[in-house]
């Protein structure tokens, strides 16, 4: 890096919030190495787009390609809005074409094997690609085999919704087809999952569509877990917007499942309980995304471990993982959090190659909800990282919407959740 560049470099780490340390000039790659030095990024998603975007923001002279299946990415983030009718699937859909224009190669496949030796990964259609620098923001995958009497097959019948896209439009489409009277089952995870909010977000925004288009119908939510995330601002919302509309029933009280008849929409509960239902949305147990479990990247429980300061993985050097895939500390798995990852891995990865001693980063997280189009709620944090602790919640930073609060307050976080998502995935896919 020449003396404008390692200028330019800090100042836009300095813009992007990182707090910057004392530079070395040791580095593992010789001055030929470094202008040609060849980062490959898997998965197109928030963690994935935003981290090749900032590559190139931090050092247009890197080689970087950008591995993602889907032409167009669609969101999980207003996927909820979709489901209700007050979104359409184009509005949450995004291409790769401002990548393409910084620079970064775009190529439309799947990596289907990493040789963490070799340091190279195999496409889809057999295609080797050599990297110096890989990075890996595949998302979630589904624990199948952890569910008596579901496969992933059956999520044609049974949706979970949870990665974006056909699957959204698929439970979208049922719902329109229901009965009015006939009842809809949500049954959320046990944690860790992706984004915490997400299902009761959902329970909210199906509930408005069927309180206007059928009035008659019911939601039951049979829960994994005992408690939730902003459980008293979703049940102050539930309350008041939807009166006698949704029962969530909690893991102590009946709501674990025990088996599922997929072709029969029924579910068995651990306590004996029966519950068949026109419209089932079943979440599965979550891991780590599929090509992390192949590479031989994930503990016992299925997710990442990483260096909570670079996401360099602690099984292989080189290899980096960022997003719902990683374990982030205290962060929890969001399209927010992603996005934070990767501005911090991609800086992390420029300053190994340059031989500069990494920037303490500082990582963010909000999360809003919707409860109805003019009613938001949220949930923010700032994170730091100690040797000690990881990734740790910065004591007194963010925190949850007021529980007392009016309906222009509820309309302004709504009207915030939109200005929020057009702000992320422009700094992701923009
Ligand atoms: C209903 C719902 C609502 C949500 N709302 C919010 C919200 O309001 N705010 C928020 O911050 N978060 C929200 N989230 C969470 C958010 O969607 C995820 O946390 C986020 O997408 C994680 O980013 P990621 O990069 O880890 O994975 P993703 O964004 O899922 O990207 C992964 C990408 O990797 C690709 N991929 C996987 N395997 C391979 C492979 N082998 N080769 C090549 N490519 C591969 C996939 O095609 C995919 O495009 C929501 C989630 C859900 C389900």
């Amino acid at each position: 890096m020449n003396t404008y560049d390692r200028r330019r470099f800090i100042k836009l780490l300095a813009n992007t919030g990182f707090m910057l340390a004392s530079m070395s000039p040791l580095s593992a790659f010789s001055k030929s190495q470094k202008a040609s030095a060849r980062v490959l990024v898997v998965g197109g998603g928030f963690g994935g787009a935003t981290c090749a975007k900032y590559l190139n923001v931090f050092d247009p002279s890197l080689s970087i390609t950008l591995i993602e299946p889907s032409t167009r990415f669609k969101t999980c983030p207003f996927s909820n809005a979709v489901l209700s009718g007050i979104r359409d699937i184009d509005s949450i859909s995004h291409g790769y074409q401002a990548h393409e224009k910084r620079g970064v190669n775009v190529v439309h496949d799947r990596v289907t094997h990493i040789d963490a030796v070799g340091k190279y990964v195999t496409l889809g259609d057999g295609k080797k690609l050599f990297y110096d620098k890989l990075v890996l923001s595949p998302g979630i995958d589904f624990k199948w085999d952890d569910v008596e009497g579901m496969t992933a097959a059956d999520a044609k019948i049974i949706p979970h919704a949870w990665q974006g896209g056909s699957q959204t439009t698929l439970l979208r489409n049922q719902l329109v087809s229901m009965r009015d009277g006939a009842s809809v089952i949500i049954a959320p995870p046990g944690n860790p999952f992706r984004c915490p909010p997400g299902p009761y977000e959902r329970v909210s925004l199906i509930a408005h569509y069927l309180k206007q288009h059928k009035p008659k119908s019911k939601i039951l939510v049979l829960d994994a877990k005992s408690k939730f995330s902003k459980q008293a601002l979703f049940m102050q919302g539930w309350k008041k917007l939807y009166p006698g509309m949704i029962e969530w029933v909690g893991a102590d009280d009946g709501g674990r499942i025990d088996y599922i008849e997929a072709k029969n929409k029924t579910i068995h509960t651990e306590m004996g309980d029966k519950h068949k239902a026109e419209v089932i949305n079943f979440i599965p147990p979550q891991k780590a995304g599929l090509i992390t479990h192949t590479a031989e990247l994930t503990n016992g429980d299925g997710w990442c471990p990483v260096n909570q300061r670079t996401f360099e993985s602690k099984q292989y050097p080189d290899i980096h993982i960022i997003g719902d895939a990683s374990i982030a500390g205290k962060m929890p798995k969001s399209g927010f959090a992603a996005n934070s990852q990767g501005k911090v891995c991609a800086a992390a990865i420029v300053s190994a190659i340059y031989g500069n001693k990494m920037p303490e980063p500082s990582y963010v997280n909000t999360c809003y909800s919707l409860v109805s189009p003019d009613y938001g709620i949220s949930v923010a944090a700032v994170y730091r990282y100690s040797h000690d602790k990881g990734i740790y919640k910065v004591k007194g930073s963010g925190g949850v919407s007021p529980i007392e609060a009016d309906a222009a307050f509820r309309k302004q976080e709504a009207r915030y959740a939109k200005g929020w998502y057009d702000s992320i995935t422009s700094d992701s896919f923009g």
